[in-house]
């Protein structure tokens, strides 16, 4: 069943041209503030069902990524015709806000309860589980029924392969190098509002006001399209430590926790590592890419 609006939230047909919904729009509005006042798009969507205003006909049931595409709809501004509903400044904010979010690194964790939450099929990129039984060495299993990839491993085993790996990484701190920028994409919002912009450049008359609208929001899609520059940070201080110090008893699990972003496991390829910049170390044998 598919509930795709024809028109943005926020808007209505009139005599054949698109103009703002005042209630549908009273809501966008609201939206933005609630979420630019620390609201998660959880409790924003709760709070939308519970007032009883409906997303889509038929259904009063709202959920994130309802909102997420609200906050994330630069119309909403003016862009390709739409008439403006909200403050050119709100919308940039809240995209700021949500790249901020990005960036909060993940928890940390120890123990090989800890390295279970990392583990995951080196086939599917399901995540695996350990299964223990009586008088037998744990087995990692994946969950994805399709696949059912097993390794059979000690717990010993499993931290040694993982140590093997880091000493690779003690040798080779340069794996720690961030990713090329060529290897980011694009995104399709920022493709989408570069044609508008030259599309409204070229049409010449529109106002200086929308063509301000544009150009704000571009600028606010491509800060959110920058490489995250507290894990480049991160990255640049864990080589450093890694230069300096070597990889130590001492160091060694807490560089681990920063630096490993998952454990892949598969049968043929044993434990592998893979760095939060997306580079993987087999325990095996070299690195590879
Ligand atoms: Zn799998």
């Amino acid at each position: 069943m598919s509930w795709k609006r024809d028109i943005p939230f926020g808007y209505k047909m009139e005599m054949s041209r698109i103009v703002p919904d005042k209630t549908e729009a009273d809501i966008v509005r609201q939206i933005f503030s609630m979420y630019l006042a620390g609201n998660s798009l959880k409790r924003i969507s709760e709070q939308m069902e519970a007032s009883g205003t409906c997303y889509h006909a038929g259904t009063c049931e709202w959920n994130k990524n309802m909102i997420k595409r609200i906050l994330e709809n630069s119309r909403y501004i003016g862009s390709e015709n739409y008439p403006e509903i909200i403050d050119p400044q709100d919308f940039i904010a809240a995209r700021m806000r949500n790249a901020e979010k990005k960036q909060n690194l993940k928890p940390c964790h120890t123990g090989i309860q800890a390295v279970e939450k990392l583990s995951v099929c080196a086939i599917c990129g399901a995540r695996m589980y350990r299964n223990t039984r009586k008088n037998a060495r744990p087995r990692w299993i994946c969950q994805n029924e399709q696949c059912k990839e097993t390794l059979i491993i000690t717990d010993d085993g499993y931290r040694e392969s993982i140590d093997r790996a880091l000493a690779h990484l003690a040798l080779s701190p340069a794996l720690l190098d961030p990713c090329a920028p060529d290897e980011q994409q694009v995104s399709p919002d920022v493709l989408r509002l570069k044609n508008e912009l030259t599309a409204a450049f070229n049409r010449g008359s529109e106002s200086p006001e929308y063509m301000r609208s544009l150009i704000f929001a571009l600028a606010a899609e491509q800060y959110n399209a920058l490489p995250d520059m507290s894990l480049i940070h991160t990255l640049k201080e864990l080589q450093d430590r890694i230069v300096i110090e070597g990889i130590t008893e001492d160091n060694r699990r807490e560089i681990e926790q920063k630096a490993v972003r998952r454990i892949l496991l598969g049968r043929e390829s044993g434990v592998s590592i893979e760095l939060i910049n997306g580079k993987i170390i087999s325990s095996k044998e070299e690195a590879e890419q």
